[in-house]
């Protein structure tokens, strides 16, 4: 069996796979060059810091102490089937799967329908600005696919658009809004844009200097008629704003 590349792996946490305990796996490779992306080495689909082996070992004796497991990355399923089968063994010792996605893989996505329990799928801006956002094509067409699909699955998900005043304006993010509710989205989240670079950058992601004020990240947060907007149209919103 094809194995997979582990990047990273966080060994607890409450706040990554909603209403579960879990442990986090990163995933190595992403289709996408986000230009504030945090986690710029796993860009590249490299061998990978940790044994997949292992880690399943270690999983095993997580068993009862754990929920869930969340894939994220990088993009999980830039891996393929070696994820899938992965996800699937996971699921077999009985952790709920969850999977963060930038939704690049709407076909991968439909294949783990049945594996995964819930998703958090990234809208990170409307379709003008997706490629500035991802230095990629397709990049807006491919998520809406995903975000439809998934809808129309019934299985829980989080869609969550993060506001980076270079890329997504108040106007913007109300677009992003619409169309979540108009398709049927029922939790959503906005976060708040942190520069991950200081300086210049020389990991072949496409972090950018920045020259953004706290107060431009923060204008989607402190503005009561957009959150009330915003809040109106879903079941649950949560505001991210640390
Ligand atoms: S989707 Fe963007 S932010 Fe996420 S890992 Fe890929 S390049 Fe980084």
């Amino acid at each position: 069996m094809k194995q997979i590349h582990i990047g990273g792996l966080v060994s607890f946490t409450t706040i990554d796979f909603p209403g579960k305990l879990a442990a986090v796996l990163f995933l190595c490779g992403c289709p996408f060059k986000c230009a504030y992306c945090s986690n710029p080495h796993l860009i590249p689909l490299s061998d990978g810091e940790y044994d997949p082996d292992k880690v399943f070992e270690w999983l095993k004796n997580r068993v009862g102490k754990l929920e869930g497991v969340v894939f994220s990355g990088g993009e999980a399923l830039m891996q393929g089937d070696a994820a899938i089968d992965y996800m699937r063994r996971v699921r077999e010792l009985g952790f709920a799967i969850g999977l963060h996605t930038n939704g690049f893989y709407p076909e991968l996505l439909k294949k783990v329908s049945g594996i995964v329990d819930w998703i958090g799928l990234d809208f990170k801006a409307t379709r003008a600005r997706y490629r500035d956002v991802t230095g990629v094509d397709a990049g807006y067409d491919r998520m809406i696919e995903s975000l439809n699909y998934w809808v129309h699955t019934g299985c829980e998900m989080e869609v969550r658009t993060t506001c980076d005043p270079r890329f997504v304006s108040k106007q913007d993010l109300l677009e992003i809004a619409d169309i979540c509710a108009a398709s049927g989205v029922r939790h959503f989240a906005v976060q708040k844009y942190k520069p991950y670079h200081e300086g210049d950058c020389d990991c072949g992601c496409r972090n950018m200097p920045d020259k953004t004020t706290d107060a431009e990240r923060n204008q989607f947060f402190v503005d009561d008629e957009l959150r009330q907007k915003i809040n109106s149209k879903f079941e649950t919103v949560v505001w991210r704003d640390q």
